[in-house]
């Protein structure tokens, strides 16, 4: 496919396929956008890092304030785990390396990034002045007011006209109003237009048929469909791995390991079988207990591990890619979770996964992961479309069901302009 074409296909998918590798470069706002009706994902609020240096100005630094003295330190010989890791890293690098080259070489998206600036400045002009939103803290509002409602607005199509739906454009549509319970609730959206859900004066924006349960992980059972039939055919994990990073403890709270042990991964694959998706961060430690523990006591096979490489607007990497504690990539570990015993023989039919995907984007918000689930389509076993779930999830998707204790997070309606 010819250059430009490809490029006009990325700004209506947000999806950009390298030619002759498994290598992307991906704009999570576009492919977002593809989600909702009457709203647009806000690019100065997706890429807060991005847009800052449109809106802060520096603080020069004190004359004053003495410069401390850089002390020296002798190299230390790695650890046991750390030679594990570095070795993982140095197998990694020629791909990324190559991946990254694809991207330095491909002017016209570079062209188009610088676009991304000027596109995102007006719509947080917008933004600025209709939305007055705070950001609400789910996990002390659940303590705080455990029987908090919340008010869910629908648009549907007037009753007399509903049966026009099929056949003409011109179906009327009114607003329905529901209140539920905020927490340990299944809310659903099951129109085919965004709906707005009003908690305490704030607004979040839920895309077309898609769900939410906003609960701690205590009742996570609650997920588990009453047929493995209605089970999902795609589970993507995010967990909040504990991490010595004292910014991340800020943002949300974390657990110890041994508590994703249980989560209930089986009972929520359906019938034909599953693709889990999990993200990891670089800690050897971690990558050796879904290795060795977690997949095994989720019943997952392991499947391949796709790499999320983040790059700057400009196409240069976050950070230095030799740098051991801060790499400037992720991963997904992917598997297979069986199904039905009676469908065992599932196993033969998932389809194979290769080790060499690399996705690029430019990172959003802290821990923001991107949405890569049209790239992980053709690897979903079971029915289409297929019935995807996000344990941990931040924010939901069209077509998805989210759980965690603030899957409405980038929900609020800071996050979005109103077409
Ligand atoms: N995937 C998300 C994204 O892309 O924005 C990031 C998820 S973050 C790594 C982990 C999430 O798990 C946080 O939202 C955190 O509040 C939530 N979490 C932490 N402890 C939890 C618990 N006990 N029950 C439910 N969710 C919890």
């Amino acid at each position: 496919m010819e250059d430009s074409q490809k490029l006009a296909l990325f700004r209506e998918s947000g999806i950009y396929h390298f030619n002759d590798s498994n290598t992307v470069f991906i704009d999570p706002v576009r492919i977002l956008n593809r989600s909702y009706i009457r709203h647009t994902v806000s690019p100065s609020t997706y890429y807060p890092r991005f847009f800052q240096t449109l809106t802060s100005t520096t603080v020069p630094s004190s004359p004053t304030k003495r410069k401390r003295k850089k002390r020296k330190r002798s190299p230390k010989a790695l650890n046991e785990r750390e030679l594990i890791a570095f070795r993982r890293h140095q197998e990694l690098r020629p791909l990324l390396v190559k991946a990254h080259e694809c991207l330095l070489k491909s002017n016209e998206l570079l062209d188009a990034f610088r676009t991304f600036r000027s596109e995102g400045a007006s719509s947080y002009c917008l933004k600025e002045k209709c939305v007055g939103d705070d950001e609400q803290c789910f996990v002390e509002l659940a303590l705080q007011s455990p029987q908090l409602v919340l008010t869910l607005n629908l648009r549907v199509p007037v009753p007399e006209t509903y049966k026009d739906l099929e056949d003409s454009p011109n179906v009327q549509y009114c607003e329905q109003r529901s209140i539920l319970p905020a927490f340990n609730n299944l809310v659903v959206n099951d129109t085919e237009d965004d709906a707005v859900a009003e908690i305490l004066n704030n607004h979040y924006i839920m895309p077309r048929e898609s769900c939410f349960y906003m609960s701690d992980l205590g009742q996570i059972r609650n997920l588990i469909p009453a047929h493995a039939d209605c089970g999902f055919n795609l589970i993507m994990v995010d967990p909040p791995w504990e991490n010595a990073s004292a910014h991340q403890k800020s943002r949300y709270p974390t657990l110890p390991n041994r508590y994703f042990l249980s989560l209930p991964i089986k009972q929520l694959t359906h019938t034909e079988g599953a693709l889990v998706a999990l993200w990891v961060t670089n800690r050897e430690k971690l990558r050796s207990f879904v290795e060795k523990e977690l997949f095994a006591a989720w019943g997952v096979s392991y499947a391949a591990t796709f790499h999320w490489l983040k790059v700057k607007a400009n196409g240069s990497l976050i950070s230095d890619l030799d740098l051991f504690h801060h790499r400037p990539y992720e991963s997904l570990i992917l598997g297979y979770s069986p199904g039905k015993v009676k469908h065992s023989d599932n196993r033969s039919k998932f389809k194979p996964l290769k080790e060499d995907h690399v996705i690029m984007s430019i990172p959003g918000d802290y821990s923001r992961k991107p949405p890569i689930a049209d790239l992980l389509q053709e690897y979903i076993p079971g029915i289409k479309p297929p019935r995807c779930v996000e344990l941990f999830a931040r924010e939901i998707m069209a077509g998805w069901v989210a759980w965690g204790n603030e899957p409405l997070h980038f929900q609020n309606s800071r996050y979005f302009v109103k077409k």
